[in-house]
């Protein structure tokens, strides 16, 4: 969207109190998500109120979900975009701009279908160092508790000449890490037209990525357990670009809550994914996710979760307490789990991943390791992902040459501080 702005001609503004127009693209799939998409609305709302703005524009998860409900519960909003309209931006922005312009509402009816490219020039707004490339919309899977799909629509993967485009402009303009992002990666392509009498797939788009000129790595998130292949896993192992990093959310490793979680058919390739993984690709990092409180999760269930945490070691792990989504299957279930019992495992399993955390991180102070400049005095390493790992903070004299953003350096760590490391380079 900043991007079809720009284009436009359109400037942006490098904060909202500086705007003309104050655009809130909102996140909706849990509670915490829309409570945060409300406060922001608000919080536009009351700056055209009293400040610079002259009209607020509401777009993605949160104005598709509700829709049309919105317009009475926020009149001071003047416009409200779905998923598939984010093309129009420009178009409404600039009508919203002309006097006496109607309050404009476009939500196409139905699920979004589209795929959308970012118009060029490239532009990030992660730091010039790294950027993700979003290689398919929607959702193929259909977890019980998850509203995403429902948000979203079906799974469709943007083509990979679009994909290959908008990485070579991304590295020519600086990017050293490309971040490969979609709800699951590992089924790129299989909506799309055979090409030469076969889909492509994963694979093959990241055998085209490592093909492209450039001083760049990258790192692919988000894996299905039970969809990551063999050949995805000899990639990692093998192409010079492959940061070795995955990031398998598991969600729980009970059988019967995994069926509960319509993640059944995933059950072994759960319980093996981090042995699998790791014996396949020697120093990697695994990250994932898990879910407590799930409906019918009994005390047993969650003990045996925290036996699995401790015996898989994830190095990096996120929980979150089950949130029932409206119009989610787990959210009609049985046995629901009070609030404050999934809040409470919850910090259980936070607080057993920090002890894991812990050693592991001890046990890398004084190795000396590669990581990317990303901002002044901050790195990271291989191990640690954009917006969701700690960071490397770099001990450098105040007054010696300080390494740029996009550098690749090497750090000897030197300081565990929370989810952090202290890091000095040497040469
Ligand atoms: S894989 Fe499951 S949890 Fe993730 S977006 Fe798809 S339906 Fe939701």
């Amino acid at each position: 969207m900043a991007g079809h702005l720009r284009k436009s001609g359109f400037a942006l503004a490098p904060h909202p109190d500086d705007a003309d127009i104050i655009l809130v693209n909102t996140c909706a799939f849990i509670e915490s998500a829309r409570e945060e998409a409300v406060a922001e609305i608000l919080r536009a709302c009351s700056l055209k109120e009293s400040g610079r703005c002259k009209a607020v524009i509401v777009s993605g998860c949160f104005a598709q979900r509700y829709g049309d409900a919105l317009k009475g519960q926020f009149p001071g909003v003047d416009a409200f975009l779905g998923i598939d309209a984010i093309d129009r931006i420009a178009d409404v922005a600039r009508s919203l701009q002309s006097a006496g312009a109607r309050r404009v509402v476009r939500i196409p009816r139905g699920s979004p279908r589209k795929v959308f490219s970012p118009p060029e020039p490239a532009l990030r707004f992660t730091g010039g160092a790294f950027a993700y490339l979003k290689i398919a919309e929607g959702c193929v899977h259909r977890c019980s508790y998850c509203a995403i799909p429902a948000i979203r629509g079906a799974f469709r993967s943007r083509r990979m000449a679009d994909l290959l485009d908008e990485a070579r402009a991304l590295v020519d303009t600086g990017v050293r890490e490309l971040n490969v992002i979609a709800q699951d990666p590992m089924l790129y392509g299989v909506d799309l037209d055979p090409v030469r009498g076969r889909r492509c797939g994963i694979v093959d788009l990241l055998g085209a990525l490592d093909a492209l000129e450039g001083d760049f790595r990258i790192r692919v998130l988000y894996s299905y357990p039970s969809e990551i292949t063999d050949a995805f896993l000899e990639w990692m192992r093998t192409s010079p670009r492959a940061i070795r990093y995955v990031d398998v959310p598991i969600q729980h490793t009970v059988p019967s809550i995994l069926k509960a979680m319509a993640r059944g058919g995933a059950v072994a390739a759960t319980l093996a994914a981090a042995d699998r993984i790791r014996a396949a690709v020697p120093g990697v990092t695994l990250r994932t996710t898990v879910m407590t409180g799930f409906p019918g999760e009994t005390e047993g269930d969650f003990k045996r979760l925290l036996a699995d945490i401790r015996r898989m070691r994830f190095d990096h792990l996120g929980a979150f307490a089950f949130s029932p989504e409206e119009g989610t299957v787990a959210a009609e279930l049985d046995r629901q789990v009070p609030r404050g019992t999934a809040e409470r495992r919850r910090q259980e399993v936070m607080r057993v991943q920090r002890s894991i955390w812990r050693s592991r991180a001890k046990a890398m102070v004084g190795e000396v390791l590669p990581a990317l400049v990303v901002a002044p005095g901050v790195a990271r390493l291989e191990s640690q992902a954009p917006d969701v790992d700690g960071v490397t903070l770099l001990v450098t004299q105040a007054d010696g040459p300080q390494p740029a953003v996009g550098e690749t350096v090497k750090v000897r760590i030197e300081a565990v501080k929370g989810y952090d490391f202290e890091g000095r380079p040497v040469k």
